[in-house]
């Protein structure tokens, strides 16, 4: 059946399985009889739920506790889900227009009446021979599919018998615990998970048994943790990014290993200052036995032992293989605890103003005296106050290395405070303008902030997110040239009409296409549009789109089709991107996910990886 195939799921990847609220008409399912829907919910990459239909009632159960069963001892078992499908708003059941929010409904347990793991023969054999199936149900079959008297929690804290296999992760950063409940990690420490069913907030116990809170990007599972455990792997670091990482280091055969712009393969990137301080590219290569080499003479059978080899030879390089950068920064975490997005004031303490924009002043701060954290006041009266705290919940759930992480809000004084994360370098916009100079004769390094700030924008889009004022003013730049994402979402609650309505004063026309400025109708192709200006503001090193034009006449413009000019130090190629976000309408417009694929490939076209 290959060939009809059109996807499959994995059945270590499912998370839920559970009977579905019946909102699909017969039409819809093109069923004339009844029809009984169920779930299974599965996570590859993302969340993804697939709908199916039994004819029968009694059908639906038994696909439910067959799935479970074979499913019984996945990690990843949830306690919350929706039982009706997202309809592209909003999800059917609840009526949240939050795509990312917890399930509204309670899961039932999974716990199977057996003690031993079930083997998928017996489950094909049980489903061919019903009976036999339903007799191995100690319990009665609650509606929905459970079994009464059983715990709903998914925890596997009482390391029960029904627990075969337990997670081990090895922690990627030094992380310190500081609410109660949560736990410190300890670099390359191992940990035994007990409770992943949250995304961002792992329970896991210590070697000596304590049992906390942490987060789960601070940790990677190991049997999966490959080449992280070593300090010189950088991951998916770019080439200029690595450049600029070796130079701010300025030592001698100081080095990194990243992975290539092309899929599956690594490469090495040296500096050396003879005969003068530059970084050196080398892609780690294979050959036929697959073993890995830099220069064929010297072929090893993995990528730490080729390391360690020139840590010893030079063996053809520019320079032996001697230091990694240190105290390369840890992630920011999705909220400063678990479940915590409520900040107490008196655990803020305030520092340096770093900026004042629409909303009030910004302040760098610190959590706890321990955590950098940047604080932005909200002057009174200029946003929807309940609804944006509303918000914040499931805003600090959204957790991307492009987007600046929110961390939580402090609701109980006024004004209201937004606490998020500290971007060293602050505003894209003044960096770009302060770094005119060595900026604008680097276009791998423009183009880079451009990917970096796509792949944020793609993560939005994915969760359904809309920006609405996507800009080089509204992009913060942090330690090692990262570029993140700021205040996505933000717009929705300010009060100011200036603001809000495109004929007002402080609208960003000059960042809105023409179904913004018609029926202020924005969506994810509304921040395509905008993410092409925020480009050509970043190849021109931070200048006002349409220069001193009014807003009338950029609006008269954008209606009679005219773009703007390709600026002068940029590729014909990434002039041809902006383009194609400047497609009058919405619908001829890519998504940021076709877009971070085309300026990805750009990169490799124009330059040297
Ligand atoms: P508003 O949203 O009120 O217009 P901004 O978000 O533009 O305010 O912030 C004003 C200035 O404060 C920015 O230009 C930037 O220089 C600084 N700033 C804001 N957030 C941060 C942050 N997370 N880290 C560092 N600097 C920041």
């Amino acid at each position: 059946m290959k060939r009809k195939e059109k996807g499959r799921v994995e059945l270590e990847r499912v998370h839920t399985v559970e009977a579905a609220q019946n909102i699909f008409t017969k039409e819809e399912v093109g069923i004339e009889g009844d029809f009984y829907p169920f779930l299974v919910g599965y996570h590859q990459e993302e969340d993804y739920t697939l709908f199916l239909l039994a004819l029968k009632d009694l059908d639906r159960i038994y696909w439910i506790l067959a799935i479970r069963k074979v499913c019984a001892y996945n990690r990843n078992i949830r306690s919350y889900f929706h039982p009706a499908p997202w309809n592209g708003r909003k999800w059917s059941c609840c009526k949240k227009t939050t795509k990312l929010i917890d399930g509204c409904q309670e899961c039932d347990s999974w716990i199977p009446s057996q003690t031993s793991s079930p083997s998928r023969d017996s489950i094909s054999e049980s489903l061919s021979n019903k009976e036999n199936f339903n007799s191995s149900q100690s319990s009665p079959i609650m509606p929905g599919g459970g079994t009464p008297g059983t715990p709903s929690g998914k925890q596997k804290d009482d390391q029960s018998s029904t627990t075969p296999r337990s997670k081990v992760v090895v922690a990627l950063y030094n992380y310190k615990a500081i609410e109660t409940g949560d736990l410190s990690l300890e670099k390359n420490m191992e940990y035994e998970v007990i409770d992943d069913s949250q995304k961002h907030w792992w329970k896991v116990r210590d070697s000596k048994g304590m049992i906390g809170f942490i987060p789960s990007n601070y940790v990677k599972e190991k049997e999966l943790l490959g080449l992280q455990q070593y300090d010189w792997y950088v991951n998916d670091m770019s080439r200029q990014r690595s450049e600029s990482l070796l130079k701010h280091e300025d030592k001698e055969g100081c080095f990194v290993v990243r992975n290539s712009s092309t899929k599956g393969l690594y490469t090495l990137s040296l500096y050396t200052k003879i005969p003068h301080p530059h970084v050196k590219h080398y892609h780690i290569k294979k050959n036929g036995k697959g073993e890995f080499f830099l220069s064929e003479k010297h072929c090893c059978n993995s990528i730490p032992e080729l390391i360690n080899y020139h840590k010893h030879n030079s063996g053809g390089l520019a320079s032996r293989l001697k230091t990694s950068p240190c105290d390369r920064p840890a992630p920011a975490t999705a909220g400063l605890s678990h479940d915590k997005w409520e900040i107490d004031h008196s655990e803020l303490m305030l520092l340096d103003e770093l900026g004042s924009g629409q909303f009030g002043v910004v302040r760098r701060g610190k959590w706890r005296g321990t955590t950098d954290v940047a604080v932005k006041m909200m002057k009174e009266g200029t946003m929807s106050e309940d609804d944006f705290i509303e918000e914040a919940k499931v805003m600090t759930k959204l957790q991307h290395p492009n987007l600046v992480q929110l961390y939580g809000v402090c609701s109980k004084n006024r004004p209201i405070f937004i606490v998020t994360e500290y971007m060293r370098h602050g505003s894209l916009l003044n960096y770009l303008r302060r770094h005119e100079q060595s900026l604008s004769t680097n276009q791998g390094l423009l183009l880079d902030m451009c990917i970096q700030i796509c792949k944020g924008m793609a993560y939005l889009e994915r969760h359904n997110y809309i920006h609405r004022d996507l800009a080089a003013r509204n992009c913060l730049v942090g330690t090692e040239n990262i570029v993140k994402v700021a205040d996505f979402g933000l717009a929705r609650y300010v009060l100011d009409d200036q603001y809000t309505s495109s004929g007002g004063s402080k609208f960003p026309i000059k960042w809105a296409p023409p179904e913004v400025l018609n029926y202020t109708r924005f969506s994810s192709k509304s921040d395509v549009w905008a993410y092409g200006v925020l480009m050509w503001e970043v190849f021109t090193c931070g200048k006002m789109p349409y220069g001193r034009m009014k807003n009338s006449e950029v609006v008269e413009r954008v209606q009679k089709g005219i773009i703007l000019e390709k600026p002068k130090a940029c590729f014909k190629e990434v002039y041809d991107v902006m383009k194609k976000c400047w497609a009058p309408l919405p619908e001829n417009r890519p998504s940021f996910r076709i877009l971070k694929d085309t300026l990805i490939n750009v990169s490799q076209g124009i330059l040297v990886d």
